[in-house]
């Protein structure tokens, strides 16, 4: 079996087919979800989806991009639910938003504090913004070595492998693309018991789906990419991958 472990089913394209989206997605062996609720709009969304299926979970967080009404009483008043696996996704994203740079690293910071206190993994987004991140997540696992989490969408950077004792990497619908040359170059670099796979649902869909909206089912197109990448059955794939996945989750 796969674990999707970042996919938007709180997001309003799913509010008419969750439950199809989700039968379709355990059909093929995806059987268990992570939803990054990032933003305060969506989180009783994705509260309703982790007490409807057991198989979901959620994790609490707010976006770089949506950082404008930050509470930080939002993260406490979620992280203590049984469903909440983690904090995220959060991050930094200079690509739209260079201009509060400073606001969102100082509120990055912030997360990153709670997750400590609570002791959860995170989710963390980055784009366009790597040597901040790095630096601040380098420092962060020097004070903090039990700190865990994923390069949610790893973006191949090859400087943030040298936090694979505390994170893992996350892959998907990216590495069967066909202009995925760096992100292919690095792969193999990435220790296998730090990969896990995530759709980012509805964003990011696979080859050959580009353009349509992605959904967890098509984590089936990157567990077969890695197979052909390993060298090894899509069944090992799932093995380790979703071994990887529970032990970060802790799910
Ligand atoms: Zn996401």
């Amino acid at each position: 079996m796969i674990i999707d472990t970042h996919c938007h089913l709180d997001n309003e394209k799913y509010y008419k087919d969750v439950n199809e989206v989700i039968k379709r997605a355990e059909e093929n062996g995806v059987k268990e979800f992570i939803i990054p609720a990032a933003s305060p709009k969506d989180i009783k969304r994705a509260v309703e989806l982790s007490e409807k299926y057991d198989e979901i979970y959620f994790a609490v967080g707010i976006h770089p991009l949506d950082i404008e009404n930050f509470k930080i009483e939002y993260l406490h008043n979620y992280i203590t639910h049984p469903k909440c696996v983690a904090v995220g996704e959060i991050g930094l994203d200079y690509h739209y938003t260079k201009e509060t740079k400073e606001l969102q690293i100082e509120l990055f910071k912030k997360q990153l504090d709670i997750a400590i206190e609570y002791n959860k993994p995170v989710i963390i987004h980055i784009r366009e913004a790597n040597q901040d991140a790095f630096e601040i997540l380098k420092d962060y696992v020097s004070k903090y070595p039990t700190l865990k989490g994923v390069l949610h969408c790893f973006n191949a950077d090859a400087q943030f492998l040298k936090l694979s004792n505390n994170f893992y990497y996350g892959i998907g619908g990216v590495i069967t693309f066909k202009n995925a040359r760096k992100l292919i170059e690095v792969f193999p670099k990435i220790p296998k018991n730090r990969v896990i796979i995530e759709t980012d649902s509805p964003y990011l869909t696979p080859h050959p789906y580009r353009g349509q909206r992605n959904e967890p089912f098509f984590t089936t197109l990157v567990r077969d990419k890695i197979a052909e990448l390993w060298n090894i059955t899509p069944k090992e794939v799932e093995e380790i991958t979703t071994k990887n996945a529970r032990e970060l989750f802790n799910i």
